[in-house]
């Protein structure tokens, strides 16, 4: 007879679509919960500076070194604008 092991700590729950992450998420989980194309084009990107097929650029607005990949289109996961933390945030703010 099998029996069900108890779950393991829920690490990647899939999120239906209709339904918000739970408030008691830490912020970054449920960004990943709600932005799952947002969170592939970022590992895409990861693993491509780390194999040096993509390398990083300081940021584009300020030349701030410590940047960050930003997706104009995140169907196109590797072609990213380099911004530090505060212009990548702006870009977003901007609609
Ligand atoms: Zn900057
Ligand atoms: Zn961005």
């Amino acid at each position: 007879m099998k029996r069900k092991r108890p779950p393991a700590l829920p690490k990647r729950t899939p999120m239906p679509a209709d339904e918000q992450p739970p408030i008691k998420w830490p912020a970054q989980a449920r960004w990943r919960a709600t932005h799952p194309q947002a969170r592939r084009a970022h590992v895409l990107v990861r693993a491509a500076v780390r194999k040096g097929t993509l390398v990083k650029q300081p940021c584009e607005d300020c030349g701030d070194p410590n940047s960050e990949a930003h997706h104009p289109n995140y169907a196109e996961p590797l072609r990213v604008v380099w911004l530090c933390r505060q212009h990548h945030k702006r870009r977003h703010a901007r609609r």
